[in-house]
């Protein structure tokens, strides 16, 4: 084999990652091909999809992963509180009895049902609400269901904690007609994106 000889042509340098020429260097393709990677969560795209509003996926991201500081999970960490919801002070709060079981969160699922035109369902655990939200038919495609699920989610950890740090107890049907308008106020920012462009009709129908 001939050795390169430079007085014939210039050196010239090729960039490649994962074997695959890429011309330039590209910082974000070396990043990927050396990041640690992990399979993509199942639940991922109901946590972060496109147009999400970025709180509230947070918030989704955490209560999907059960590290919310609901009482029952400050007790198991030893504060000495009492467990009892704060919501209905009934049951013991813990994430899933906060967004599914509790009465205040199931007034606000009725609501979300008969809005969506959707047979009344009880979410019997976590799991439950996740299939519901990747389920979809005509009068609720999936990103509909997903911003209601998040609206839902966040406001209820907010009233929650109303009643938690400031002693203010709002009633179900006042906090429905929140979701209503963050619902409302998500389509209209995001109406050029595909996936959001007719559910203002539906949500309003
Ligand atoms: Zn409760």
């Amino acid at each position: 084999m001939m050795l390169p000889n430079s007085a014939q042509e210039d050196d010239t340098f090729v960039w490649t990652v994962e074997g695959q020429p890429c011309g330039e260097f590209s910082a974000s393709k070396t990043w990927e091909a050396l990041r640690p990677k992990e399979s993509e969560k199942e639940w991922a795209d109901l946590v972060w999809f496109k147009g999400s509003t970025p709180k509230q996926a947070f918030h989704m991201w955490l209560a999907n992963l059960d590290r919310l500081p609901t009482r029952s999970r400050l007790a198991s960490w030893g504060m000495n509180i009492p467990i009892t919801c704060c919501l209905c002070g009934v049951s013991e709060e813990t994430r899933d009895h906060l967004f599914l079981h509790c009465q205040f969160s199931q007034v606000l699922w009725k609501a979300v049902l008969q809005k969506l035109k959707l047979p009344q369902t009880l979410f019997t655990d976590w799991r439950a609400l996740l299939a519901w939200s990747k389920d979809f038919n005509p009068s609720s495609p999936k990103t509909l269901r997903i911003l209601v699920v998040h609206a839902v989610v966040y406001n209820v950890w907010r009233q929650r904690n109303n009643i938690y740090h400031n002693q203010v107890s709002i009633p179900p049907l006042t906090i429905f007609r929140d979701i209503d308008r963050l619902i409302r106020n998500s389509i209209t920012a995001r109406r050029n994106l595909k996936s959001f462009r007719n559910l203002m009709a539906l949500w309003l129908s």
